[in-house]
C-alpha cells in the first residue's frame, strides 16, 4: 500500500488565507545592539505591575473574566463613559479584527490610508472583505478627503490611524470633524490611536474629545505603548454599545488574559500611572530632539507624534537599514519606502544620528 499523501497538500484552504504574508516582527538585535523596529517601550514594568502581574499568574489555573469587568469599570471613569461602552480586547489589533468582522461581509468595502498599520490589509482579507488602500499624502499624512471620496454603497468600515503607523503624522481635530461630516453615519469608523499618548501637536484629533459625539465612532488604544504591556496583550476601544456588542460577538472567547487585565489595572493606579507618563515625557522629548537633530543633518522627516521617526529612503531603504543593522540598530524597513525607527533607549539616539549623518544624501 503505498503512503498517503501528506494531507497538508490536500486540505483546501482559503487561497486568499494561504497567500497571506505571516505578521512582521523584526529580527533580533545584535548583541549590545537595539530593537528598534516594533515602537516597544524600552523600560521593562514598574514594580507595581511586575508585582500584579505575580500575582495574578498564581492564580492561571482559574479563567479570566470574560468581559475584564474591573478594567472596563476604571476605563469608564476616566473616559466619561458607561463600562458597556468600553470593549476590551487581546491588544487593540485583535480588536481592529473584532470590528471589522462585526461589520464587513465578503465583497464588502475597507478603506484606510496607505501607507499604515501593517496588520490593516491582513485582517480585511481575513474577513473576506476588500482593502481600499487610499495613497497618503505627500507630507505622509492620511488624505481624508480622498478618502471620503473613496466610500462607495459597499463600504462598510473606514480606519483612520492618527498618529499614522509608520509615518507619524496625526489627522487635526478639523480635519477629523470635517471627514466625520462626510461620512455617512451607518458607516463604521475606527479611529486607531494606539500612540495618542506621544502626541503633543495641539491642533491632533483626540479621540477622548469625541466620544458620544458620533453614532458611528469607536476609539481605539492600547497598553502597548505608553503603559509598556506590549507582552500581556491589552487594548481597549471605545464607542456605541450596539457596534461593541456586535464586536464581542467576534471575538475568539476568553482572549484577554487575567495576567494582562492585572498588568493594565495596576498600569493606571496613580503612582504607577504617573511614573509611567514621566516615562512617555521623557521619550517624547528624545523624539523631539533625535527628529529635530535629524532634519539638522538634512533628512525630511515628517511630523512625528508616535513613539518613531519616519525616514523616507524610497529606493535606499534597504542599504540603510543594512547600515543601521551594521551598527546595532534593527529598525523596520518598508524596501522602495522609507524606514521606521522607535524612539528607545537613550544610547541608541547617538549610533542613529552617527549612522544617519554619515548616509544622508543632499537629494532628500
Ligand atoms: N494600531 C497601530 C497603529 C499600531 O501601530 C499597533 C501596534 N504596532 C496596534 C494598533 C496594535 O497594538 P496592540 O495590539 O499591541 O495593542
Amino acid at each position: 500500500m503505498t503512503a498517503p499523501e501528506p494531507t497538508s497538500a490536500r486540505v483546501r484552504l482559503r487561497p486568499e488565507i494561504a497567500a497571506l504574508p505571516p505578521y512582521r516582527q523584526g529580527r533580533p538585535a545584535p548583541a549590545n545592539g537595539f530593537k528598534l523596529s516594533s515602537n516597544e517601550n524600552p523600560w521593562p514594568p514598574v514594580p507595581a505591575v511586575e508585582r500584579a502581574i505575580a500575582a495574578a499568574a498564581a492564580e492561571v489555573n482559574r479563567y479570566p473574566d470574560a468581559t475584564a469587568l474591573a478594567l472596563r469599570e476604571k476605563l469608564a471613569e476616566r473616559f466619561g463613559v458607561t463600562p458597556d461602552e468600553v470593549l476590551v480586547g487581546a491588544g487593540s489589533v485583535s480588536l481592529l479584527a473584532q470590528f471589522v468582522l462585526a461589520a464587513a461581509a465578503p465583497g464588502d468595502e475597507v478603506v484606510y490610508s496607505w501607507r499604515s498599520f501593517e496588520a490593516y490589509p491582513g485582517l480585511v482579507t481575513v474577513a473576506g472583505a476588500r482593502s481600499v488602500a487610499v495613497p497618503n499624502r505627500a507630507d505622509h499624512g492620511h488624505d481624508l478627503d480622498a478618502m471620503a471620496d473613496a466610500i462607495t454603497d459597499r463600504t462598510r468600515v473606514v480606519i483612520v490611524c492618527s498618529p499614522n503607523n509608520p509615518t507619524g503624522v496625526a489627522v487635526t481635530r478639523d480635519e477629523f470633524e470635517r471627514f466625520m461630516g462626510r461620512v455617512p453615519d451607518d458607516r463604521l469608523v475606527l479611529l486607531d490611536e494606539a500612540y495618542a499618548e506621544f502626541v503633543r501637536g495641539p491642533e491632533a484629533v483626540d479621540g477622548r474629545e469625541l466620544l458620544g459625539r458620533y453614532p458611528n465612532l469607536v476609539v481605539l488604544r492600547t497598553f502597548s505603548k505608553a503603559y509598556g504591556l506590549a507582552g500581556v496583550r491589552v487594548g481597549y476601544a471605545i464607542g456605541p454599545v450596539g457596534i461593541l456588542d456586535a464586536a464581542r460577538a467576534t471575538a475568539i472567547p476568553l482572549g484577554v488574559t487575567a495576567v494582562a487585565t492585572a498588568g493594565a489595572l495596576a498600569a493606571i493606579e496613580p503612582e504607577a500611572e504617573a511614573e509611567l507618563l514621566r516615562r512617555v515625557a521623557a521619550l517624547v522629548e528624545r523624539r523631539e530632539g533625535l527628529r529635530d537633530a535629524l532634519v539638522a543633518q538634512g533628512w525630511p522627516i515628517p511630523e512625528a507624534q508616535g513613539n518613531f521617526v519616519w525616514l523616507p529612503t524610497g529606493e535606499r531603504t534597504v542599504e540603510v537599514a543594512e547600515r543601521l543593522f551594521e551598527a546595532g540598530i534593527v529598525a523596520r524597513a518598508f524596501p522602495g519606502d522609507g524606514i521606521r525607527v522607535s524612539v528607545g533607549e537613550t544610547e541608541s539616539v547617538d549610533v542613529l544620528l552617527r549612522v544617519l549623518g554619515e548616509l544622508v544624501e543632499p537629494s532628500q
